[in-house]
């Protein structure tokens, strides 16, 4: 499957494979509809994409000077979310705080933890940053001039779509660096570079499994994973992001929620079962859902989604998951009172509970968690994300241990809630 990278046709495939087994256990199909009037199990989420037809710059003006510096002699992106990208440069040690609007050099030792410039990209971008430049790891240097180095494509958003916050990544040589953590704050950072539109697209696996009590079944619970995964783009003899516990497992738990739940009494309650699309690409599948959900989303009592749990987390007791935002709200709590292994996220420091396609219901007013047991092993995000990693004995006890609990739920008149206070905000 070469890595399932999002908005592939990998992905596409995957989305198939996923409603094909939805389609085997009996649900039925909540996607797209044909030119022959049929719905089937995958919705297509159409993209907006853009390629750069030549060379990108990175440029900085500071007192009506000019220095521009070109993508592949002298930086190379990581992040990419808009063709151009315009803000003041604001230099910043790792405790500094990024401003909104603003491109964010970092001033940090070379030796640093790579966590600390994970961390700093993402509060950059909670700040509403539009950018971040850092100083580029031998990694980066070593892809940047090889002669594989491709221009960036990237993904504007769901087309028809402009709810999206430009922001990018850059990777810089040692030279550049050097001379921009010289230049005074005062300075304009700009990058742009001629583009061409291309149609882009990401797909959703949707089965339902209609409620049998005419009034409860018009609550719906989701059960949600992510299909994708990061492509081929590995360096080496093993260039594949297999992404076996992200998010395979994920997958394999909805996959089998779903045959467990379609095979006993039917529940009062509808459910649907979602393997999203791009979520390691700006959640555009999960995004393109909430806007084109196939039940009204006030409808939508929780969505739970599954995220790495296929190897246990040292940090919490055995055979135990965690869910993110667990002090939110009284999903967790309650589901663990009906016997799941469920505790607090060990890690919120990770902002986890931001970080995955539950956010993005949550945003719309859903009580929406992750569960997971990701124990910040070193395969994250690396080709060796592979099965023989996965403990099979593990991701098997813990699917099992939730599907009495979400078989309560999917047969109670719970109406999760927030609690007071901890509802995430609206953008
Ligand atoms: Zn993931």
């Amino acid at each position: 499957m070469q890595g399932r990278e999002s908005g592939s046709n990998y992905e596409r495939i995957a989305a198939e494979y996923i409603g094909s087994q939805f389609r085997q256990f009996g649900l039925q199909p909540a996607g797209d509809v044909d030119e022959t009037g049929k719905k089937g199990f995958v919705q297509r989420a159409p993209l907006a994409t853009a390629k750069f037809s030549s060379a990108p710059k990175l440029s900085v003006v500071s007192s009506g000077n000019t220095r521009s510096w070109q993508f592949g002699r002298d930086f190379s992106v990581s992040f990419l979310r808009a063709a151009q990208i315009v803000g003041p440069l604001q230099i910043i040690d790792l405790d500094g705080t990024p401003a909104k609007g603003a491109i964010v050099a970092l001033k940090l030792p070379e030796n640093a933890d790579p966590q600390k410039r994970q961390d700093l990209i993402r509060r950059a971008r909670s700040a509403q940053a539009a950018g971040v430049i850092l100083l580029e790891t031998e990694t980066n240097k070593r892809s940047r001039e090889s002669a594989d180095l491709k221009l960036p494509t990237l993904t504007t958003g769901i087309q028809g779509d402009s709810n999206v916050t430009p922001f990018g990544v850059f990777l810089v040589s040692k030279e550049v660096n050097d001379q921009l953590l010289s230049i005074p704050n005062d300075a304009r950072v700009e990058f742009d570079g001629p583009t061409e539109g291309e149609g882009g697209a990401t797909w959703n696996a949707v089965g339902v499994l209609p409620g049998s009590d005419p009034f409860a079944s018009k609550d719906a619970i989701v059960l949600s994973a992510h299909l994708d995964h990061l492509g081929a783009n590995g360096t080496g003899p093993d260039p594949i992001f297999n992404g076996a516990d992200d998010d395979a497992s994920g997958c394999v738990a909805v996959l089998e929620f779903a045959r467990a739940l379609a095979a006993g009494k039917r529940p009062r309650r509808t459910i649907y079962f979602v393997c999203f699309g791009s979520e390691e690409r700006g959640g555009y599948g999960a995004r393109y859902y909430v806007a084109h959900s196939p039940v009204s989303l006030d409808h939508v009592v929780a969505d739970i989604t599954f995220e790495m749990l296929g190897r246990p987390d040292a940090k919490v007791p055995p055979n135990t998951l965690w869910l993110t935002g667990y002090d939110r709200s009284n999903l967790g709590p309650t589901l663990a009172k009906r016997g799941a292994k469920l505790v607090a996220d060990p890690h919120p420091e990770q902002n986890f509970f931001q970080r995955s396609d539950n956010y993005t219901l949550a945003l719309r007013g859903i009580v929406a968690h992750t569960v997971s047991s990701f124990g910040l092993h070193s395969d994250y995000h690396r080709p060796s994300d592979d099965l023989s990693k996965i403990n099979f004995s593990f991701m098997t006890h813990s699917i099992e241990s939730l599907i009495a609990p979400l078989s309560w739920l999917a047969n109670s008149n719970f109406r999760p809630a927030w609690l007071p206070g901890k509802a995430p905000n609206a953008k």
